[in-house]
């Protein structure tokens, strides 16, 4: 077998499942849980997380694609599979094929949904959105009247959920959610006027779970909770999250400059004392980004040493000159934790000017995904 180079994202399955638990201890039994795994469960490798997130008991999935809809069926997933984004016409039978559930916000996919359920016999379950605020999809409140009663003689479209979507669920002492959730109350009630009867009500991703009552709804939509990722914010103080993520490599080569050196592209830092310097083989395009450029950290030995000069597409450079005993092939942590240091997804984040989110998704594809703690100890480069 090929031997990989010793970078690599080591995902911990316990810890995920731990983070699972601790959703579904918060939101209690009268609430579903629907685990969202778009983007490659956030980076993570979807092939190991949604397996183990539906044997720790995860109701329902969220996708953003319908490819990632299939992808779950191919993977063996039962449960039903939402799909938050847009279906685009086209993909109307591959809907049905998987039996994935669209989330309705326009009526020309709802017609062309319908057709298509109609051509093969059969019905669509779908969720309706709301826009209660968010400003980007659901049908704007004050239009449900004409929308409505056009759903209801879809006679090949079936209602099983009604959701909507928060705008600023991380930030609890703005009024807007507390607004948001008043509005789909509203939008229940009119809903239920018109005769439908969907058996979820939803609106809280991981910001909304943790930080007030999840008053009118029976289900939530954690993502970033689950990957331990949810920073910020006065949540819940009995919640306990852990990091499921590490990002790993190696020192690949060592040198010894000399005061006065400029090293990588640009010379954006130069020696200012005899120095030892080591090459890692990661690079921006695994997703360490470029913006970390003289201001990033790595643990070695349990130890921060700072990235110095530029970041490259597959190297970066450490200044080592006071780790003594430093030698070729020693772990370089990137994300996570050696010893007593840990460099977590936020801080990382704030240096480059984002998001937990985006740090995650980054990471690109050649880094192979190792996940530890698993029911099995698998290895898979992709997935
Ligand atoms: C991605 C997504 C979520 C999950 O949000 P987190 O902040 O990661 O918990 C929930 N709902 C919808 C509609 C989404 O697109």
């Amino acid at each position: 077998m090929l031997v990989p180079r010793p970078t690599r994202v080591e995902i911990d399955l316990v810890a995920l499942r731990h983070n699972f638990l601790e959703i579904q201890r918060t939101v209690g039994a009268d609430c579903d849980v629907l685990a969202v795994v778009k983007a490659n469960a956030y980076g993570h490798g979807v092939s190991h997380v949604a397996p183990i997130l539906a044997a720790a008991g995860a109701d329902l999935f969220g996708v953003a694609l319908l490819e990632e809809g299939v992808e779950l069926r191919r993977l063996g997933i039962k449960q039903p599979i939402i799909i938050l984004g847009s279906v685009f016409h086209g993909q109307e039978v591959e809907v049905l094929q998987h039996q994935l559930t669209p989330v309705l916000y326009d009526l020309t996919c709802a017609h062309q949904l319908d057709r298509a359920a109609s051509e093969a016999g059969r019905t669509i379950d779908y969720h309706l959105k709301v826009d209660t605020g968010m400003g980007r999809l659901g049908f704007r409140v004050k239009l449900l009247d004409e929308v409505l009663p056009v759903l209801k003689s879809l006679k090949n479209l079936n209602m099983t959920g009604l959701m909507s979507h928060l705008a600023v669920a991380d930030e609890p002492e703005r009024s807007l959610t507390g607004l948001q959730y008043q509005a789909f109350a509203g939008v229940v009630d009119k809903v239920e006027s018109f005769g439908f009867t969907p058996c979820y009500r939803h609106i809280a991703n991981s910001a909304g779970i943790y930080s007030r009552k999840l008053t009118g709804c029976n289900m939530v939509r954690p993502g970033i909770s689950l990957y331990g990722g949810l920073t910020g914010g006065p949540f819940d103080p009995s919640f306990s999250q852990q990091p499921v993520m590490r990002f790993v490599s190696q020192v690949a080569q060592l040198k010894e400059l000399p005061a006065g050196e400029g090293i990588s592209y640009g010379h954006r830092f130069v020696t200012s004392r005899d120095s030892k310097v080591a090459a890692i083989p990661v690079g921006y395009a695994d997703g360490y980004n470029r913006l970390l450029t003289n201001c990033g950290e790595v643990l070695i030995h349990g130890q921060r040493f700072p990235v110095a000069g530029t970041v490259c597409m597959d190297w970066i450079l450490i200044d080592v000159t006071d780790l003594a005993d430093v030698q070729i092939g020693d772990d370089v942590t990137l994300l996570g934790r050696d010893g007593d240091e840990i460099i977590t997804a936020e801080e990382w984040a704030d240096k480059v000017g984002s998001i937990t989110y985006e740090v995650f998704c980054n990471i690109s594809k050649r880094v192979p995904r190792v996940f530890v703690n698993g029911p099995t100890q698998a290895h898979c480069l992709q997935g």
